[in-house]
């Protein structure tokens, strides 16, 4: 029966890694690999009483639970206009569609702009949900390096002049995911002005925006041309379940975004919608927002201090300055993917590198989240991995020598094992 499917749902495939990482919520493993918040700091008594207060108000309540419009309701797009979502500031101009998260901006924007054989630029790495998103339209996907200062567009801006004629650019301005690396100010204008000059449409998925604990706020790419979709989210500052999400969009595409939606999900729930719009506006809103940056910010230090103590096995592109990710590069070229079933063992988790490309790129990379594990469980997470590392170099680069112990290996000297960590061998 496997021949009735289409070829849009062969072309959406779950990687061997993700499969690998499912073996990660071992109760023993300590994970940097989940991209989840943190849902200790979830501002559960503040959504409560909101929600108690909206279904007692028989007004209220009404609307929040009716169907709404496709385009969100009026009281959060009016927020969202204004930029009151936790960053304050100037958030670029556009009209605003209220989303099922950040996701299916990514999803409506893909199938609203491209055909198959279009040519979609991304930064290198890339978050693996906007590859998804993108390759489901059957796009040419063009990879371009990011360093430390995100997306290299002068590198973007050779090769338009040499020709390439992409519909999309997509970039992760703010502490990407995988990176955790930020848009240097000159680039964000300067991409602006390349899709101005070329004709694309930028894609700015900013949902780590708000979550910056150092450092100084940068104005949004959407702020510098006409040409951007920057997509926003509660899932970060208040929590992914809630699944609302928001875009900025130029006039011309928020009626074919609209019409994708309506197909899609009609409209974004409008109990979440109502939740959300309070809780921007919510006294303790702001004191929260400082609650989880300040808990990141001590989690970032924790992972960067064990880092620093690690240096000779595992090196650090740029210290975060907000998110949740760090992006650490393994010594001796060591396969990050190969790793995996070793570091398992010995009870550590991440997300290799390999995972944030086609497969060939940033091999030696690993994604370590910080948002999950307090400093203590970060320090001894780190130590894990440093040891696992140390443990794979001596048998040199890519050799399946080493591959074939690292799958059988026994946990480094140091490493707390127990019998309900999997073995993969
Ligand atoms: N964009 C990026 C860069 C992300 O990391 C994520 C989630 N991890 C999303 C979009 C999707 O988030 P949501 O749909 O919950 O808003």
């Amino acid at each position: 029966m496997e021949a009735l499917l289409s070829e849009r749902s062969r072309l959406v495939t779950s990687s061997a890694i993700r499969d690998l990482l499912r073996l990660t919520a071992q109760p023993l493993v300590l994970s940097m690999a989940g991209g989840l918040p943190a849902g200790e700091l979830f501002p559960v008594e503040g959504l409560r009483s909101i929600a108690d207060e909206l279904l007692a108000e028989p007004g209220s309540a009404h609307g929040a639970l009716q169907y709404g419009p496709t385009e969100g309701t009026d009281e959060l797009r009016a927020l969202i206009g204004r930029g009151e979502h936790g960053r304050g500031g100037g958030s670029g101009g556009g009209d605003v569609l209220i989303t099922t998260g950040s996701q299916q901006g990514l999803d409506l924007v893909a199938r609203a702009v491209l055909d198959p054989g279009d040519v979609v630029v991304v930064e290198s790495p890339s978050y693996l949900g906007a590859l998804q998103a993108l390759r489901a339209q059957g796009p040419c996907i063009v990879p371009v390096g990011a360093d430390a200062d995100g997306l290299d567009t002068s590198r973007l801006a050779e090769l338009l002049a040499a020709g390439l004629r992409p519909k999309l650019c997509y970039v992760v301005p703010n502490f990407s995911n995988p990176s955790g690396c930020t848009l240097r100010a000159e680039r964000r204008r300067h991409l602006a002005l390349l899709a101005d000059r070329y004709g694309f449409l930028v894609i700015e998925d900013d949902p780590y925006g708000a979550l910056r604990f150092r450092g100084e706020h940068l104005a949004p790419i959407g702020s510098f041309g006409a040409n951007v979709v920057t997509l926003g989210s509660a899932s970060k500052t208040l929590a992914p379940g809630l699944r609302v999400g928001w875009a900025r969009v130029p006039t011309w595409l928020m009626a074919p975004l609209v019409r994708q939606k309506q197909t899609a999900d009609l409209h974004t729930s409008s109990f979440a919608q109502a939740i959300v719009a309070r809780a921007l506006r919510a006294a303790w809103f702001p004191a929260h927002l400082e609650t989880i940056r300040a808990a990141y910010g001590r989690r970032a230090d924790a992972l960067c201090a064990a880092l620093g103590r690690n240096g000779a096995t595992l090196s650090l592109t740029r210290e975060p300055e907000g998110g949740m990710f760090a992006w650490v590069r393994l010594a001796d070229g060591i396969d990050a993917t190969a790793l995996l079933p070793a570091a398992l063992t010995a009870g550590v988790a991440f997300v290799p590198g390999a995972a944030f490309s086609d497969g060939a790129e940033h091999r030696d990379m690993v994604r370590l989240s910080f948002a999950g594990l307090g400093p203590a469980q970060l320090d001894t997470a780190v130590d894990r991995l440093a040891a696992v590392v140390a443990s794979s170099g001596q048998f040199g680069e890519r050799s399946e020598e080493r591959r074939n112990v690292m799958l059988t290996s026994s946990p480094p000297p140091g490493a707390r094992r127990s019998r309900a960590v999997p073995r993969l061998a």
